[in-house]
């Protein structure tokens, strides 16, 4: 047994869970937020009960060090020691990474030169992983990165048709997102396909960012994000696809450069964009309800495009065994999920039990009947555990 924890750093934020490997129990989870203010939080969740503390956090270390002390503070660990390994989710792995790799100064130095292509993740992943080497120098550390899911596709696939020098010269390509969840969901859907010899799924992250994929055989064989999680579905601030002269056009329209743009494109779009009201679906959600036209329309916009890559992806995979629902809109909204299924059902001949889809919230389920044609499904997502399995898998499993 060994204490591993999983990491995932943002720029003033520090999210961990730590499990105890291999059982996967988990034994605390939390965050640090506002880190660099006076008044940076300190979330701990254990036994049930939130502990919460306001402030001042210099910086990541400090984050770290704090976060060790209280885990020793509230009795989770008795010395740093404790802690055998640490597993760090990283947004973006380009071309490099198919799979976790324990860091070394490459792995480092790879990540860091992928920050262009994942500016405040990357760069932020970095200060967090830095951090915690820093606070607890002897364990080793491994990166579980969001891209690596999604190597396994075909070059047209993850090819954009532009000057083929370009994409070679600067590693343009679809790399995607998310990677880890649709896999974790790909692996835990293995119990709905029982039975069948090529199974063939589409998984949809739909949270307030969102993708969909396409796995064959348990491999991804397409995805909806594009060079960045900017591309593909729309969501909750973001665009997804677009016809690239609209970004031109926007720029000549409100005198704006292409970078201003591309921030409205990604944290004023989407269903924010089009609703005028909230990046959140609930809000979106009650407006609908109390007959809001912008609020209809813009989940309108929503719906038609998840359900026009479900199609895309359906032909792409040649049918379609099972179609998962997971992330915050899709464990926890029914009334998203009747929406997609009503603009689907007809051409997949899908038939979902409307009070089973109902009543689950948050929980894994089966919602679709044994006379639709394509199971469908929710699954929980779960990155953090499949950051652990990972970290404890390449460091600790041969050590025990
Ligand atoms: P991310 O990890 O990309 O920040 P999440 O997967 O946490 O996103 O999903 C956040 C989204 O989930 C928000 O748009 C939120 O409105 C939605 N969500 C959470 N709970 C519910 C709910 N009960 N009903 C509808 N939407 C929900």
């Amino acid at each position: 047994m060994a204490k591993v924890m999983a990491i995932n750093a943002g720029s003033s934020s520090l999210k961990f869970k730590l499990y105890e490997m291999p059982s996967e129990e988990v034994l605390t989870s939390g965050i640090v937020e506002k880190i660099g203010h006076d008044d940076a939080i300190f979330t701990l969740k254990h036994n049930n009960e939130k502990i919460n503390k306001i402030l001042p956090i210099k910086d990541h270390a400090e984050a770290v060090k704090l976060m060790l002390d209280q885990l020793i503070e509230n009795n989770i660990i008795s010395s740093y020691d404790e802690i055998k390994a640490t597993g760090h989710r990283i947004v973006q792995g380009g071309k490099y990474f198919s799979h976790s790799e324990i860091f070394t100064k490459d792995v480092e130095d790879k990540i860091e030169s992928l920050i262009p292509l994942a500016p405040l993740h990357n760069a932020a992943h970095l200060i967090g992983y830095r951090a915690f080497k820093k606070i607890l120098p002897d364990i080793g550390a491994v990166a579980v990165f969001d891209t690596a899911f999604h190597m396994s596709m075909e070059e047209e696939d993850y090819l954009f048709p532009i000057p083929y020098e370009y994409s070679e010269k600067y590693d343009i390509r679809r790399y995607g997102a998310h990677g880890t969840s649709h896999h974790y969901l790909a692996l835990e859907s293995q119990k709905y396909l029982k039975g069948i010899s090529h199974p063939k799924i589409i998984t949809c992250h739909i949270g307030s960012g969102a993708s969909i994929s396409a796995i064959k055989d348990y491999k991804c064989v397409a995805t909806s994000m594009g060079l960045t999680p900017l591309g593909g579905i729309m969501m909750g601030t973001r665009t997804g696809d677009l016809d690239p002269s609209v970004m031109k056009y926007c720029c000549y329209c409100e005198n704006k450069t292409a970078e201003e743009m591309f921030q409205i494109f990604n944290k004023k779009s989407g269903l924010l964009g089009v609703s005028g009201i909230s990046n959140d679906s609930r809000d979106v959600l009650s407006a609908i309800e109390k007959g809001n036209k912008r609020a209809i329309l813009a989940y309108k916009l929503f719906i038609r495009r998840i359900c026009d890559f479900i199609g895309q992806y359906f032909v792409r995979l040649g049918g379609c065994d099972l179609i998962v629902f997971s992330a915050g809109i899709g464990e926890n909204s029914p009334e998203t999920r009747q929406m997609i299924i009503d603009g689907i059902k007809q051409s997949l001949k899908i038939n979902i039990d409307e009070k089973i889809n109902n009543e689950l919230k948050g929980k894994e389920g089966l919602i679709s009947t044994s006379e639709s044609e394509i199971k469908v499904c929710v699954i929980p997502t779960d990155e953090e555990v499949m950051i652990a399995r990972d970290t404890y898998n390449l460091l600790l499993k041969d050590k025990e």
